[in-house]
C-alpha cells in the first residue's frame, strides 16, 4: 500500500486482535462485515505480545484479506526474534501476499520491567524498520506516542526517536490511543516541523469499561482530562461509561477533523457496535456516510 497515496483522501481503518477461539473468530467476522459498509482502507491484526500469536496474525490476516476482501496490515515485534528468524518471518508474509507491516519494538514480557532485546535481535523499532526496509516490498507503518511514550524521558526525546523511524523508510505513523486531541496535533505537528511528511493518523479507542480503560491506560500511560474523569465517576455502571466513552469519542473526532486529519484508525476491540454510534453520529468524510 503507498500509504502516501493512500492518505490523499481520508481514510479509515481498524485495529483487531486475533481471537483465542473458533466462536471468537466467528464472532468478529461478523463485527468485521458490519464495520465494512464504513468502507475502510485496511483493517491492521496485532501481535501478541511476546509473538504468542505470530502464526494467528498472518492466519487472521489472511482471512480477513481472503474472505472480507479488506487488506489487511499485520502488527510485527522484536521480541523473541532474532535477525534470521525475523528474516524468514519476512520471507513468508512476502510468499504469502501480505505486503504492509506495523514495525514495533513491543512490550517487555509480563513480569519484567524492562525490555531487552533478543540475542541477534532489535532494540528499537527503528532498527527493525531498517531491516524491513532493506527487503524490497514492504510499506511499514509505525507507532507514535501523542502524550511520550511511557518509557521516554520526554515528549521531544520521543519524537526524535520517532522521527528515526521515519528516517529509516516508515511511511505511516499510526498513534496510540489518547483523549485530548491537542496531543495529537502536538505530536502531528512536531513531525512536521522536523520535516516529516508521511500521514500521522490518530488512534481512536472510545472507553467502554472502567476495568478495561485503567488496564490500557496502567500500559500506555495516556491520561483522562479532569472533565471527562468527573463524568466517568459519577457513572454507577458500564452501560453509563459507554455513553460517556461514545460521547467523549464524538467531540474527539469532530475536533480531529476540525484539525485537518487524514484518517482515523480505530481500536474496536473486535465489536463495532460502539464505533458504528461514534462513526454514524461524526460521519466519515468521502464515503457518502459524512
Ligand atoms: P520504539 O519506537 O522502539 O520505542 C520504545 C522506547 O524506546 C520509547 O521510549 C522510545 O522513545 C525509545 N527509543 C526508540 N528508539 C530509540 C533509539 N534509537 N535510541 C534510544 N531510545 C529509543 N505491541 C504488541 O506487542 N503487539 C502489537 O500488535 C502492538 N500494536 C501496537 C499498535 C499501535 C498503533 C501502538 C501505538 C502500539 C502497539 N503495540 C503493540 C505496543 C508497542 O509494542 C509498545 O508501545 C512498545 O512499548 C513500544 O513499541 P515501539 O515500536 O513504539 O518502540
Amino acid at each position: 500500500m503507498n500509504f502516501k497515496e493512500l492518505y490523499k483522501n481520508f481514510t479509515l481503518s481498524f485495529e483487531v486482535f486475533p481471537p483465542k477461539t473458533e466462536e471468537g473468530k466467528t464472532s468478529l467476522f461478523t463485527e468485521l462485515e458490519k464495520l465494512k459498509e464504513y468502507n475502510p482502507a485496511f483493517v491492521s491484526v496485532t501481535y501478541g505480545a511476546g509473538g504468542s500469536t505470530r502464526e494467528k496474525t498472518l492466519d487472521l490476516a489472511l482471512s480477513i484479506r481472503d474472505t472480507l476482501s479488506i487488506r489487511p496490515l499485520v502488527h510485527f515485534t522484536c521480541v523473541g526474534s532474532s535477525r534470521s528468524e525475523i528474516a524468514q518471518y519476512l520471507a513468508k508474509v512476502k510468499e504469502l501476499g501480505l505486503t504492509d507491516i506495523l514495525a514495533l519494538r513491543g512490550d517487555p514480557p509480563q513480569g519484567e520491567e524492562s525490555f531487552t532485546p533478543p540475542a541477534d535481535g532489535f532494540s528499537y523499532a527503528n532498527d527493525l524498520v531498517s531491516f524491513i526496509s532493506s527487503v524490497n516490498g514492504f510499506s511499514i507503518a509505525v507507532a507514535g506516542y501523542p502524550e511520550g511514550h511511557p518509557e521516554s524521558a520526554s515528549f521531544d526525546a520521543d519524537v526524535k526517536n520517532l522521527k528515526k523511524k521515519i528516517d529509516a523508510g516508515a511511511s505511516l505513523v499510526i498513534t496510540q490511543l489518547f483523549f485530548n486531541p491537542d496531543d495529537y496535533f502536538r505530536l502531528r505537528d512536531t513531525l512536521s516541523a522536523m520535516g516529516s511528511t508521511v500521514p500521522v493518523i490518530p488512534g481512536i479507542m472510545p472507553i467502554t469499561s472502567a476495568g478495561q480503560i485503567d488496564r490500557f491506560i496502567k500500559k500506555c500511560g495516556a491520561k483522562i482530562p479532569a472533565h471527562v474523569q468527573q463524568k466517568l465517576d459519577r457513572c454507577v455502571n458500564d452501560a453509563k461509561i459507554v455513553e460517556v466513552g461514545i460521547d467523549h469519542a464524538i467531540s474527539m473526532c469532530r475536533s480531529l477533523l476540525d484539525g485537518g486529519v487524514q484518517g482515523f484508525h480505530m481500536y474496536p476491540l473486535n465489536k463495532s457496535v460502539v464505533i458504528s454510534r461514534v462513526l454514524d453520529a461524526v460521519g466519515v468524510p468521502g464515503s457518502g456516510r459524512s
